[in-house]
């Protein structure tokens, strides 16, 4: 798992989506996810969020970012892309 911490609230994968592009991962997203990286979510004290300029999925536990894999991403392509979870 890859840990990142954000200097200005914008996406962990440092790409162009602002603070703004932020959103917090709807139901519907997260049961697209896969299983483990679900069971991290569910474990985790912090909230999941996505950006919706690259569709990085992550948690955010403080001022911590731990990026889990993409959704729907614009490179990845429509779906779930893991990051460290099969
Ligand atoms: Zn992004």
């Amino acid at each position: 798992m890859s840990k990142k911490s954000v200097q200005n609230g914008g996406c962990p994968d440092l790409c162009s989506g602002s603070y703004k592009a932020q959103t917090q991962l709807t139901e519907g997203q997260v049961s697209r996810l896969s299983v483990s990286a679900r069971e991290r979510i569910s474990k985790s004290s912090g909230i999941p969020r996505r950006c919706t300029y690259c569709g990085c999925v992550y948690i955010r536990e403080g001022s911590i970012s731990w990026r889990i894999g993409t959704v729907d991403g614009g490179i990845t392509g429509e779906g779930w892309s893991s990051a460290d979870y099969s």
